[in-house]
């Protein structure tokens, strides 16, 4: 594999690594893969926030806690307002400069809703806002983009089309993958990827789900464990497990050398900071802190008791404690964007007047 380090692996490598099971052999793959990071990325590691904003949800996806089919939840709505007030206290009081604004697909905010709340945040500041709203229209997309969001996290879930369509009753493969495109067509910034460990997933198809990042060039890789959720159809399924997580992070460090690589809220809600340090010293080179506002945050639940681990995450404390592990793991908080957005906004970003 050393031989390797000039050149992106291919699927046959990627499966040979996820077969690992002797932890001197994944060690040294780790250090490849820090290797590879500080060659493409350098010492950096950055710090994203995620607001979840609305726990309704009009679909149906057969692992996630909001399908609209699970009568069992108390759903929430943050009013656009509050949204917008909450991005602004994040970049202003704990100095955040990249945000998500996730949610369900929530037809309560249109379009027009969207562009308020993004108009309302950069009337007073700048960070990078990424959207994680789901599915819409490339007309939709193309307001969000010209009221100055940049970004927008959106993973394929599988690459699979069969497990896809399995696991979204009613939804098209061709169609999740027909938003990447016209997200790129449009200049966003995109973060997409697989869930890991869904029933009907395979090493082989692990490494497609790669192989599709790359195929679809885009900045930064999201990709999680799945974990049960109760009243759901997979209730009874497990999550994989923390050395398996660690095989795939190290495999997409190896397969996808140059892209942002976050250790993700799934991660750190099973595994907690063994696992950041680990992922940390395994390829991985950011991560996603829960920003959502503690009095609804319980209401969030993709997955079960999901802010058992987060609450206190908003906190400056938080923010502290990750840059003891960044420090720990010899890297350094990126005060910006990092280098790798700063090139792939560079032009966008002076138009729209980002503050860095
Ligand atoms: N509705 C939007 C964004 C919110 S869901 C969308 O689906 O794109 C964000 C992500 O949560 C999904 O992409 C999915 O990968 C993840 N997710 C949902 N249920 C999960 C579960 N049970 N375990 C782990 N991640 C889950
Ligand atoms: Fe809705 Fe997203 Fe959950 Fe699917 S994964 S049910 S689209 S919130």
């Amino acid at each position: 594999m050393k031989e390797k380090l000039n050149e992106p692996i291919g699927a046959e490598e990627i499966i040979s690594i996820l077969k690992t099971e002797d932890k001197k052999t994944l060690d040294d793959l780790a250090d490849l893969a820090s290797k590879i990071r500080a060659k493409f990325l350098g010492r950096q590691v950055c710090i994203h926030g995620i607001v979840e904003f609305s726990s309704f949800c009009r679909r149906n996806c057969l692992y996630c806690g909001l399908r609209r089919d699970n009568g069992g939840l108390s759903r929430y709505r943050l009013e656009p307002d509050n949204i917008a007030e909450t991005a602004i206290m994040a970049v202003k009081k704990l100095g955040y400069k990249m945000l998500v604004l996730q949610s369900g697909e929530d037809l309560y905010y249109s379009t027009d809703k969207i562009v308020y709340i993004l108009k309302k945040i950069f009337n007073v500041c700048r960070p990078l806002i990424f959207l994680s709203i789901g599915e819409s229209d490339f007309v939709s997309y193309g307001k969000f983009f010209a009221a100055g969001a940049r970004g927008v996290l959106f993973r394929f879930e599988t690459s699979s089309k069969k497990l896809y369509e399995k696991m979204h009753p009613g939804a098209s493969f061709e169609e999740r993958i027909n938003h990447l495109k016209f997200f790129k067509e449009l200049g966003y910034i995109i973060a997409t990827g697989p869930l890991i460990g869904l029933p009907g997933q395979s090493l082989e198809s692990h490494a497609a789900d790669l192989i599709l990042i790359r195929e679809l060039g885009v900045h930064m890789v999201s990709m999680g464990p799945f974990i049960p959720s109760f009243q759901t159809p997979l209730s009874d399924y497990k999550s994989v497990s923390p050395f398996f997580m660690r095989k795939i992070i190290i495999a997409a460090r190896l397969a996808l050398p140059a892209l942002r690589l976050p250790i993700t809220t799934a991660m750190e809600y099973l595994w907690g900071d063994n696992f950041r340090r680990l992922a940390l010293c395994s390829g991985a080179n950011s991560f996603m802190l829960n920003l959502t506002p503690t009095e609804v945050r319980d209401a969030y639940d993709i997955y079960p008791d999901k802010n058992k681990l987060t609450n206190h995450l908003h906190s400056e404390k938080a923010i502290f404690k990750i840059k003891k592990i960044v420090k720990e793991c010899g890297l350094e908080v990126c005060r910006g964007f990092g280098k790798d957005f700063e090139q792939a906004l560079s032009g966008l970003a002076d138009s729209c007047g980002m503050e860095r």
